[in-house]
């Protein structure tokens, strides 16, 4: 745990150093859960973004691009069951006074059995060696099946108790476990009670006309109300998605895990229209979509999981996070939802519209079924960012701090340096730059030995160094290094350009999916 807790602790302060992610209004001691993207971290979120837009939209004949607007009718949110149910069940500690999810205080309980579980397994691979299987393992050992069991238990009757709003046995849940309050210790807890989500606002200029509006707590919504005038305008025939990246807004209760968990975030969404009956089938499809998606990135295969619900939402008939391992465990890094034709037939509802489309086969009208992908901006930034984050031991003894970002999203693609600040290297580094730069994010340093100059773009996640010496003068070469192998290249500066190309276009790396 304290490991973990290091390492996170590590990626906050990298983050901070490097100009990645800084707290929101830090001179005024910063306000929680809220937070600011730096130089570096705006460029690698930009550059997610495009990686998520290319491999939805552009590279989908049958998905386009929408950008709706914050602020929607406040009919919305009554019709999609947010003002209702948008509603998270929290817990006080009556002696700390701190407040918890009380579903996550049960859920942290239970991932402290998994990791018993994985530290049996572990302990087993290594006894047992080649021979080790481990699913046999999983099914056989004795003591792994009883933490198995109890997992499942206890993860069944909360979603049972949260699904009949039973919030008085989530209390008796949180009693029987003996779960006590993380930061003090205790174990005096009050009633559960449902809390929403939603910030309120007002829109309009005086007390009495002003309408009370919603900052939108998801994206979708605003694709479910255009869902007519898109498919209208673009001709879309089903089966088809509309797309769509924002901020959304959430007053989480729970919010001390720096950019996962934030008030202000910014999601990813993609809602997909399909006949009725069709669902299982798309439903498998976007799973299997989206989690080669993410294998693309090169993160590591086992890295990633799903999670299928128990319990499902009130609109769903299926659903399953797609799970990473964040420095503080695996948790949600996406969703995938099969949500029937609720958001839709709510909409028809309480607008009086139709919201139906005419299957020119099926020579009838229908309100199409639905299924989602929904990704947090700032939660894949992290994944990718407590992922690269690496201390790497050198062959010559020292180490050395390196940022393995994915090259295709890193922000700054090369640094370009002179060997020494005169006899005419620094016009030279300038005059590559000056040709790199319509292509490429880069940068020019000339402070320090190159060494060190290494070392910085290491640990600012820069791909490729790039030097020019002496001889640059004479043939038109320099030396180009890789940020992963640390290898150097002699190669012709007309080459550049080709050579980071290769490692960072987009299609090279969607390609694989
Ligand atoms: P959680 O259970 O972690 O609260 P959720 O199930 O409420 O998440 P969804 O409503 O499914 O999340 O939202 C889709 C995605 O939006 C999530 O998978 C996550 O990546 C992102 N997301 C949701 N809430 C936040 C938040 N407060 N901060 C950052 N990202 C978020």
């Amino acid at each position: 745990m304290a490991k973990q807790e290091d390492d996170f602790k590590r990626v906050i302060s990298h983050a901070k150093e490097y100009g990645y992610v800084f707290q929101s209004s830090e001179i005024y001691d910063g306000l929680s859960a809220v937070y600011d993207y730096a130089q570096n971290g705006v460029e690698l979120k930009k550059n997610i973004r495009e990686y998520w837009w290319r491999a939805m939209v552009q590279l989908n004949d049958n998905i386009v691009g929408l950008d709706a607007a914050i602020f929607m009718h406040p009919t919305t949110w009554k019709a999609s069951g947010h003002v209702d149910a948008f509603s998270d069940p929290l817990i006080d500690n009556k002696d700390s006074k701190k407040r918890y999810r009380a579903d996550v205080l049960v859920e942290d309980y239970v991932a402290k059995i998994e990791g018993k579980i994985e530290k049996e397994v572990t302990k087993a691979a290594k006894r047992f060696g080649n021979t080790f299987d481990k699913q046999q393992f999983l099914a056989t050992n004795q003591r792994v099946v009883e933490y198995q069991e109890r997992a499942t238990t206890i993860l069944k009757r909360l979603g049972k108790s949260l699904e009949n709003e039973d919030l008085a046995d989530v209390k008796k849940l949180i009693e029987e476990l003996e779960i006590a309050c993380p930061m003090s210790g205790s174990k005096n807890w009050t009633d559960v009670k449902q809390f929403n989500l939603m910030f309120g606002t007002k829109l309009g200029a005086s007390a009495d006309t002003a309408i009370d509006l919603y900052l939108r707590p998801e994206t979708a919504q605003g694709i479910f109300v255009n869902f007519l005038n898109v498919q209208k305008t673009s001709r879309m025939k089903i089966p088809f998605g509309v797309a769509q990246t924002g901020k959304a807004f959430r007053n989480e209760i729970v919010a001390r895990q720096f950019i996962f968990r934030m008030r202000e975030f910014e999601q990813m969404e993609m809602q997909f229209f399909i006949k009725p009956g069709t669902q299982k089938e798309w439903y498998e499809k976007w799973k299997e979509n989206r989690m080669k998606w993410h294998l693309s990135l090169g993160l590591g295969e086992e890295n990633y999981r799903f999670h299928d619900h128990e319990k499902l939402a009130h609109y769903a008939d299926a659903a399953t996070d797609i799970e990473f391992r964040f420095p503080f465990g695996f948790k949600e890094l996406e969703g995938i939802h099969s949500r029937t034709d609720f958001d839709l037939s709510k909409h028809q509802e309480f607008s009086g519209k139709k919201l139906q489309y005419f299957d020119t086969d099926e020579n009838k009208n229908y309100v199409p079924y639905v299924v989602e992908t929904s990704i947090g901006l700032d939660r894949m930034f992290l994944a990718i960012f407590s992922n690269s984050l690496k201390e790497e031991e050198l062959e010559n003894g020292t180490t050395r701090t390196v940022l393995k970002i994915p090259a295709v999203l890193a922000p700054t693609k090369a640094a370009v340096f002179p060997l020494i600040k005169r006899d005419g290297l620094p016009e030279l580094a300038h005059e590559i730059i000056d040709d790199l730069k319509w292509d490429f994010n880069v940068l020019y340093d000339q402070k320090d030995a190159v060494g060190r100059r290494y070392r910085r773009q290491d640990a600012n996640g820069t791909p490729f160094c790039i030097t020019v010496d002496h001889q640059s003068l004479e043939d038109k070469t320099v030396t180009i290094r890789h940020r992963d192998t640390m290898e150097q290249q002699r190669v012709a500066i007309t080459d550049l350009k080709a050579i980071i190309f290769k490692e960072v276009d987009m299609k090279n790396w969607l390609i694989k999916m």
